[in-house]
C-alpha cells in the first residue's frame, strides 16, 4: 500500500476515534463520520446503512446523497447494489453503478448523479452490521489501496457499532444485541424452557480498534503471535493422543500460526492503524464470510481451524481468557459453538437447556442432554455472535427453536407451552408408581437407558423398573485417559447401590464407529459404524473387556449381575465373550472375590444376521436386546448420523416391523426375555407399536417413561395388533397413519 495512502488511512481512523471519545448522540457520529470518510476519501458521497433487523437495511447517516433519505430509505437484504454487499459480504466496486448488475434506483436519494460506487460490507466475526459505500460523479473504478482503506474504516466502524457507539434516540438505531432473533435450528433433545444466556466461550471485547503507534503495535502483534506459536507446539508435543483427527487439527494450528500471508495482512492492517485486535478480527471477519460460503467440508474445516486459532490469538492480546468472572445466571442456557461431553459435565446438571451452533443428534453432548434431560438445539448458526451473557431465551426443543430476546408476546406464548408440559409432567407423576398395564391387560416393563453417575437419581422418579442399558463406554469418553479398574468397579458399585436392587443392564464397551476414545489409537476406517467397533474390539484386542468384567463382578460383590455384549453378529462372537466372562469369573474365583449371587448374560441384537443365527445362539444367551437405533441403520441402509438420510424410513415400517416379530418369534420360542432399548422406545406411539408386536420390556431415556405408560394404559394392544395386520394387508408401506387414525380415536 502506497505511503500517502497509509498515512492518510491513519489520520483518518484518528479521527474516527475522536469522534468515538466525544460526548455526542449516535446520530450526530454517524453524521461526522461520513463527512470525514468522504472527506478523505475525496469521494463527493460517503454513505453508510446499517441493519434495522436482520433482513433490513435503512440509510443510517449521508454525506452527499439526499439528507432527507437518511432513515427513509430502505433495502432488504440482497435488494440492490447495497443489499447484495451485505449479503454476499463481499465489495462491489464498479465505475457505473446503474449498469451494474442489480442496481436499484432510489429517487429519494437523489443518487442518479453519481457514476461510481465502492460499497464494503461492515462486518464483525462473520456478522453482518451493514454497509459503507463511498460514490463519485467520475466515471472510475476505486484502487485496490483505496477499497483496502474502506474495509479497514468498515472495521472500525463495526467495533464502534459492537460498543453502541450509533445507539440513538427517535429514528436513530438501537443497540444492537437488543432486538429479538429467532434462530430455526435441529432437535437435540425435546422439551421447553424458559432461562438466560450463559456463553461457554464469551466473545472477546475490543474497545481500542485504532491505534496511534503502529510501531509498538506491531510489536505487541508479533509477540502475540509468538506466543501462539510456542502454545501451539507445546499443544502438538504434549499431546498424547494419537487420534489423527485431532493432531490434523493441531498441525493446521501450526501451519497457520506460521503462515507468512496471514501475518503480512495483519501486519498490513496495523500499519494502516488498526490495533492488533482490530487486526486480528478483521482477518478472522473475512476468513468467517469464506467459511460461510466455502462449498468444500475439507476448506470449511480449515477455515474453522483457523478462527479457532484468531480467538486464541485475541485472548492473548487482550488478556481476556474463558474466564470472564461473569456469574452463571439463574436458569442458565449454556450457548456454544461445540461443546464436548467433558466440558459439559463440568456445568453439572444446574444447566436448564443448551444451544449449540454446531453438534449432531448422536454427538455426546446430545447424549449427555438427553441424560439431564434437558433441552437440546443445535445447528442454531450464528447464535454465539449474537447472544449476550444474561440475555433472556427460549428454547424449544421439541421444534428445535431458540427465541433469544423475546418479545412479550412470544414470551406469554411460551410461558403457556411450559406450564402445558409441567401439566403433562404432574399426570405422568401420578401414575409412576402404576404399572404399564394396557387396557387389554397385558403388562409392559418400562426400563431407562442411563450412562452417568447422574442419570441414577432418574431410577426412582421416572417410575422405571430398572437400567435397560447402562452404556458404559461414557464413563471411558469422558475421560482424558483409560480409567483404572478399581475405579471402575467403585463406580459399578455405586450404580448397583443406587439401583436399589432394580437390575441394572451393563453393556461392555461400545467404542469405535462415532464413539472415539482420546487416549485409543484412532482407526483410520472409510466406514466406522460398519468398522472395528464394540465387541469385536473387544475380541481382537480382550485388555480392556477383561478389566472391565473384573470391575464388574467386584463391583457386583455377591449381588446379582446383568451383563450384556454389544454389536454381537454372530453365534462365534457371543461364545467367545460369554467365555471371556467366564474366565473373568474363574479368575476372581481363584483370587478370593465373591462371585456375584446370579449372572445373566445377553447380548444386543443390533445387526440384522442375528435375527437369523441357529437356535443354539438363542438358547445359550440369557437374554437379548434390540439396540434398534444400529440396528435401523442397518437395516434400511441408512446411516443414523446422516440427517438426510436418517428419517426416510420410518420405523413403523412394515418390513421392519416384521422383522422385529421375527426376533420375537425366535425369542419367545427359546424361552428367552427380549426388550427394545434403542431411541424408539421412548416414543409413545413407536412403543405402542412394539409392545403391539409382542415386546414386553421398552428401555428408553427417563423422560420417556411417563408418555410412553400414559399412553399404554390407555390403549388396547390387540385392537392395535389388529390395526398394524390391516394396514399390513392393505399392503402400506408404514403403519403410522393407520395407528395414527386408530389412537385419535381413543378417548
Ligand atoms: C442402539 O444401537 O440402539 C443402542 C441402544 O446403542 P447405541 O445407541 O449406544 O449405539
Ligand atoms: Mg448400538
Amino acid at each position: 500500500m502506497g505511503h500517502r495512502i497509509e498515512s492518510d488511512s491513519r489520520k483518518l481512523l484518528g479521527r474516527l476515534r475522536d469522534t468515538m471519545a466525544e460526548d455526542a448522540a449516535g446520530q450526530a457520529r454517524l453524521d461526522k463520520i461520513v463527512h470525514l470518510i468522504a472527506s478523505s476519501m475525496q469521494t463527493q458521497v460517503c454513505s453508510i446503512y446499517l441493519f434495522r433487523d436482520s433482513e433490513t437495511l435503512e440509510l443510517c447517516a449521508t454525506e452527499g446523497l439526499d439528507a432527507a433519505a437518511v432513515h427513509q430509505t430502505r433495502m432488504r437484504l440482497g435488494e440492490g447494489l447495497v443489499g447484495r454487499v451485505a449479503r454476499t459480504r463481499s465489495v462491489i466496486n464498479t465505475a457505473d453503478a446503474p449498469a451494474a448488475k442489480g442496481f436499484r434506483y432510489m429517487p429519494e436519494t437523489g443518487e442518479e448523479r453519481y457514476s461510481s460506487f465502492c460499497g464494503v460490507p461492515i462486518q464483525r466475526l462473520g456478522s453482518a452490521l451493514g454497509v459503507l459505500v463511498v460514490q463519485s460523479r467520475e466515471a472510475r473504478e476505486f484502487s485496490a489501496d483505496e477499497v483496502y482503506a474502506l474495509e479497514v474504516v468498515a472495521m472500525v466502524l463495526a467495533e464502534m457499532a459492537e460498543l453502541g457507539a450509533f445507539v440513538g434516540e427517535g429514528s436513530a438505531m438501537t443497540a444492537r444485541h437488543q432486538q429479538p432473533v429467532l434462530f430455526r435450528g435441529t432437535t437435540g433433545q425435546e422439551g421447553a424452557t424458559d432461562g438466560h444466556v450463559y456463553l461457554h466461550e464469551p466473545r472477546v471485547v475490543v474497545t481500542n480498534p485504532v491505534a496511534d503507534d503502529p510501531d509498538s503495535e506491531l510489536a505487541r502483534l508479533r509477540e502475540a503471535v509468538d506466543t501462539l506459536r510456542v502454545s501451539v507446539d507445546d499443544m502438538l508435543n504434549t499431546t498424547t493422543t494419537v487420534n489423527t483427527e485431532q493432531v490434523q487439527v493441531l498441525e493446521a494450528y501450526r501451519m497457520f500460526a506460521n503462515s507468512r500471508s496471514w501475518m503480512r495482512r495483519m501486519e498490513e492492517d496495523v500499519q494502516s492503524g488498526l490495533s492488533a485486535e482490530a487486526a486480528v478480527e478483521k482477518e478472522q471477519s473475512l476468513a468467517r464470510s469464506r467459511m460461510n460460503s466455502a462449498g468444500d467440508a475439507y476448506l470449511r474445516d480449515r477455515l474453522h481451524d483457523l478462527d479457532d486459532l484468531s480467538n486464541r490469538l485475541l485472548r492473548i492480546l487482550t488478556g481476556q481468557g474463558k474466564e470472564t468472572g461473569a456469574a452463571m445466571p439463574e436458569n442458565a442456557v449454556l450457548v456454544a459453538r461445540n461443546i464436548g461431553p467433558g466440558e459439559l459435565l463440568e456445568y453439572g446438571k444446574g444447566l436448564r437447556g443448551i444451544v449449540l451452533e454446531e453438534g449432531s443428534v448422536g454427538s455426546h453432548a446430545a447424549i449427555v442432554a438427553r441424560a439431564w434431560a434437558i433441552p437440546l438445539v443445535i445447528h442454531a448458526k450464528n447464535i454465539t455472535a449474537e447472544a449476550l451473557n444474561g440475555d433472556p431465551i427460549l428454547v424449544d426443543g421439541d421444534q428445535g427453536i431458540v427465541h433469544l430476546r423475546p418479545d412479550e408476546n412470544v414470551h406469554n406464548a411460551f410461558r403457556d407451552k411450559i406450564a402445558m408440559q409441567a401439566l403433562a409432567q404432574e399426570r405422568y407423576a401420578s401414575i409412576r408408581d402404576l404399572p404399564a398395564t394396557a387396557l387389554c391387560g397385558t403388562t409392559v416393563n418400562l426400563h431407562m437407558n442411563a450412562g452417568l453417575m447422574a442419570d441414577l437419581p432418574s431410577l426412582p422418579s421416572s417410575g422405571a423398573e430398572g437400567v435397560g442399558l447402562f452404556r458404559t463406554e461414557l464413563q471411558f469418553l469422558i475421560r482424558n485417559q483409560m480409567p483404572k479398574r478399581a475405579e471402575l468397579s467403585a463406580l459399578y458399585s455405586r450404580v448397583i447401590d443406587a439401583a436399589n436392587n432394580k437390575r441394572v443392564a451393563f453393556r461392555t464397551l461400545d467404542i469405535g464407529s462415532d464413539k472415539v476414545l482420546p487416549y485409543m489409537q484412532a482407526q483410520d476406517e472409510p466406514n466406522p459404524a460398519m468398522g472395528w467397533r464394540a465387541i469385536r474390539v473387544g475380541l481382537d484386542k480382550p485388555g480392556v473387556l477383561r478389566m472391565q468384567l473384573q470391575a464388574l463382578i467386584r463391583a457386583a460383590h455377591g449381588r446379582p449381575l446383568t451383563i450384556m455384549f454389544p454389536f454381537v453378529a454372530q453365534l462365534q462372537e457371543f461364545r467367545d465373550a460369554k467365555a471371556e466372562m467366564n474366565k473373568a469369573l474363574d479368575r476372581e474365583r481363584i483370587l478370593g472375590h465373591p462371585l456375584p449371587s446370579k449372572i445373566e448374560v445377553g447380548a444386543m441384537l443390533e445387526t440384522p444376521s442375528l435375527a437369523f443365527a441357529p437356535d443354539a445362539f438363542f438358547e445359550e444367551v440369557d437374554f437379548l436386546s434390540i439396540g434398534g437405533n444400529d440396528l435401523k441403520q442397518f437395516f434400511f441402509a441408512a446411516d443414523r448420523e446422516n440427517e438426510r438420510v436418517r428419517r426416510r424410513y420410518d420405523t413403523l415400517n412394515v418390513s421392519f416391523l416384521s422383522f422385529l416379530e421375527l426376533v420375537v418369534e425366535r425369542c419367545a420360542k427359546a424361552g428367552k426375555p427380549v426388550s427394545f432399548c434403542g431411541e424408539d422406545a421412548g416414543r409413545p406411539i413407536e412403543a405402542v407399536c412394539l409392545a403391539a408386536i409382542g415386546l414386553r420390556t421398552l428401555s428408553m431415556r427417563p423422560a420417556s417413561i411417563g408418555p410412553v405408560k400414559h399412553l399404554l394404559r390407555r390403549v388396547n394392544l390387540n385392537e392395535a395388533r389388529g390395526v398394524i395386520a390391516d394396514s399390513r394387508a392393505r399392503g402400506e408401506q408404514s403403519v403410522r397413519e393407520a395407528i395414527g387414525e386408530w389412537l385419535s380415536k381413543q378417548s
